[in-house]
């Protein structure tokens, strides 16, 4: 089965980013990510613009790939940096996301609620939703807990979500890592809302046999499996692994052991690309 990855990471030169690598038993390379999705047949994967370093005013954020190198697995959502958003610059970013928003390798649009210290209702944002509607792009927005200890968890709550897929109906929303670990409330927004739906990413890291998380964690599969039976929208969901906090092979494998089987080509890769719409004109899906 081809494989869609929703929701991955790729900023070389950072430690933390080795470090992660290296604790899935991976390495942060590209050459290393190529194999990974090879071995895994994943056809494509949508990457997150990279997160703010202290001190860069860069916006949006993407991607650190030229055009002549850009690896033909990739497409990427632009990362808001609403920090380095002022009265004075806001038109220019704007502008600045909308001629990248035409590349036909940019398919979405990241908000970083909690390590971004805003509700995601905040007016900063709201002509970030108007663009993704305008250009039929989905709003990816970080959901749930930190990856570092600086978030702030109130701006990351699933449940903020509610108040922008009820105020931008027209605006499609996919809540990163299932509100992990808001799970119920999750549930709820994605149930509610026509327009919220989720990537399963970022559900558990570092690298493990799926045995050994099954009986460790049962009580936390159980939860996750119960909940996405409540829901019953595998319509909704979309793999996504976060690499390189997680080994791809192994996520997929855990993924496949909570998602009915009947429901594996939604999950895995049609939902991508009725979610993310510009994908479908990208040569590697068309070969
Ligand atoms: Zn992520």
């Amino acid at each position: 089965m081809n494989i869609i990855d929703a929701h991955l990471h790729f900023f070389p030169e950072s430690l933390k980013f080795d470090q992660s690598a290296k604790q899935a038993g991976d390495q942060a390379t590209i050459e290393s990510l190529t194999a990974a999705m090879e071995k895994n047949k994943i056809v494509l994967g949508i990457g997150m613009g990279t997160t703010p370093t202290a001190g860069i005013l860069q916006n949006p954020l993407i991607l650190p790939f030229v055009k002549e190198s850009w690896p033909s697995f990739f497409a990427q959502c632009l990362g808001v940096n609403a920090d380095t958003i002022t009265n004075i610059n806001k038109r220019d970013v704007l502008s600045a996301f909308e001629n990248k928003i035409k590349e036909p390798t940019t398919v979405g649009i990241k908000i970083y609620a909690g390590y971004q210290h805003f509700y995601v209702s905040d007016p900063v944002y709201h002509p970030f939703y108007e663009l993704a509607e305008h250009y039929d792009v989905p709003v990816v927005i970080h959901t749930g807990d930190t990856a570092n200890s600086q978030g702030l968890l109130k701006y990351s709550h699933p449940l903020t979500i509610d108040e922008v897929a009820v105020n931008f109906p027209r605006t499609t929303f996919v809540m990163a890592h299932y509100g992990n670990p808001w799970i119920v409330d999750a549930t709820e927004v994605i149930k509610k809302n026509p327009n919220v739906y989720a990537d399963l990413s970022g559900l558990a890291e570092g690298n493990f046999s799926v045995g050994w998380f099954f009986k460790n964690y049962h009580a936390y599969a159980d939860m996750l499996v119960g909940w996405l039976t409540y829901l019953s929208r595998y319509d909704k969901l979309m793999y996504g692994s976060d690499w390189p906090l997680v080994n791809m092979g192994t996520y997929i494998e855990l993924i496949k052991r909570i998602i009915p089987q009947e429901h594996h080509e939604a999950v895995f890769f049609k939902n991508a690309k009725r979610i993310f719409k510009k994908i479908n004109v990208l040569p590697i899906l068309n070969k």
